[in-house]
């Protein structure tokens, strides 16, 4: 079902999206590691899944980081924690669980069946013991596991820009480990704030290259108008509902193609079509902009200069939605007393870049996204 609102893991209710999930499937293919890139709600995960769904003889550990809340930081537990949680789920649809919840629970100091069972009283308090090695260790076991099984091992870390939050875990070094001694394991990791996450994966790579290996990118864009079009029509047509343009097009127009946002508008609309109750986009609508204003804030809050960011996008927006550095400094210097330098403007810019709150338009232009201004309730 096209209008299904979970991650989908089915090719026939994933729609578009042929090349990507090609593309993927060749890096899995040649084993090498791979990062899905995308603002929220593009498909990140629906995409791993349908691939991995695609495919046999694997896996799948699976450690996501998009459960963390927004904090800035979170002490190496908490990553062992989901780490445990993620490895034991693999242990439970296979056979041979019983040998690597000994390794962790030798480790750990613990008994085997309480890793199995996650029982947490017990777990957490030797929590403390499991650090970055211990960690390689597991996956160095699951490795060779797979590898007797005649199968791979897929690890895939959701939300992997969330990893500079957790104090003590090496993500560099955790990686260079898994190169070095687990060929039979592929990394494939996704990251919502794409700037972000490239600098993470750029900072790894230069530290200490992986020489044979190497992070390939697969960038998720947002569908464009005729896409988005085709999208929904599909979506109705499979839920046997007529819908005219005039919504078709408003409901393009709002959501800007991100297939999240326009899945669950489909459902919402397909629902109170049937059982004939009012339809509110806007309810919707607020539902988007509650999560965008939500990260926007965490932002800010995370960031030296929370004032400095709301005035920039702030000076864009009263520029009509884009314009060149000097426009935009202008429109900060009215806005505000104090003023600022072009350097300062430049790092303020190129941060925001990072996160996906403006974009570069080219000849030296930025703009904001055009579904950004509504969901500020600029
Ligand atoms: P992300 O991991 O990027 O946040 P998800 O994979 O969780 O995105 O997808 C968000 C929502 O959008 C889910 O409900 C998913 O079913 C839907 N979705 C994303 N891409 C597509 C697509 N190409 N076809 C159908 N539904 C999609």
């Amino acid at each position: 079902i096209l209008f299904d609102t979970r991650p989908k893991t089915e090719k026939k209710d994933f729609f578009d999206r042929e090349k990507e999930i090609e593309e993927l499937k060749d890096i899995i293919a040649h084993r090498d590691f791979a990062a899905v890139l995308g603002i929220r709600r593009i498909g990140k995960t629906s995409l791993v899944r349908v691939t991995l769904n695609e495919l046999s003889n694997y896996m799948a550990l699976s450690i996501n980081l998009g459960k963390l809340g927004n904090k800035k930081s979170y002490p190496m537990e908490i990553f062992s924690r989901i780490f445990i949680e993620g490895s034991v789920e693999v242990l439970r649809k296979n056979t041979f669980a019983g040998k690597v919840s000994k390794i962790i629970a030798n480790r750990l100091g613990i008994d085997p069946t309480d890793i199995l069972e996650l029982n947490w009283v017990k777990i957490s308090i030797r929590l403390r013991e499991f650090n970055t090695h211990d960690v390689n260790e597991v996956v160095r076991a699951l490795d060779s596991i797979s590898k007797d099984n005649g199968k791979y091992l897929v690890i895939f870390i959701d939300e992997v820009q969330n990893i500079k939050k957790i104090r003590g875990f090496d993500l560099g070094s955790f990686l260079h480990d898994i190169y070095e001694w687990c060929n039979n394991t592929i990394i494939v990791v996704s990251g919502s704030f794409v700037g972000v996450t490239e600098e993470i994966l750029n900072q790894v790579e230069e530290e200490k290259p992986f020489f044979g290996r190497k992070f390939f990118r697969i960038k998720l864009d947002r569908f464009n108008e005729e896409k988005s079009k085709e999208f929904l029509k599909a979506g109705f047509t499979e839920e046997g509902i007529e819908v005219n343009e005039k919504v078709l097009e408003e409901a393009i127009r709002l959501f800007d193609g991100i297939p999240g946002w326009l899945a669950l508008f489909g459902r919402s609309y397909s629902y109170a079509m049937k059982h004939s109750h009012q339809v509110d986009i806007k309810i919707i609508l607020k539902e988007a902009a509650k999560e965008v204003s939500r990260d926007f804030t965490r932002f800010l809050k995370l960031s030296n200069s929370p004032m400095r960011y709301a005035e920039t996008i702030l000076a864009i927006s009263r520029l009509g939605n884009k314009g060149s550095l000097s426009e935009i400094r202008e429109s900060v210097n009215s806005l505000f007393k104090e003023e600022i330098e072009d350097s300062r403007l430049h790092e303020l810019l190129g941060t925001l870049i990072n996160y996906g709150f403006i974009i570069k338009i080219g000849r030296g232009k930025y703009s904001l996204p055009s579904d950004l201004p509504t969901k500020l309730g600029l």
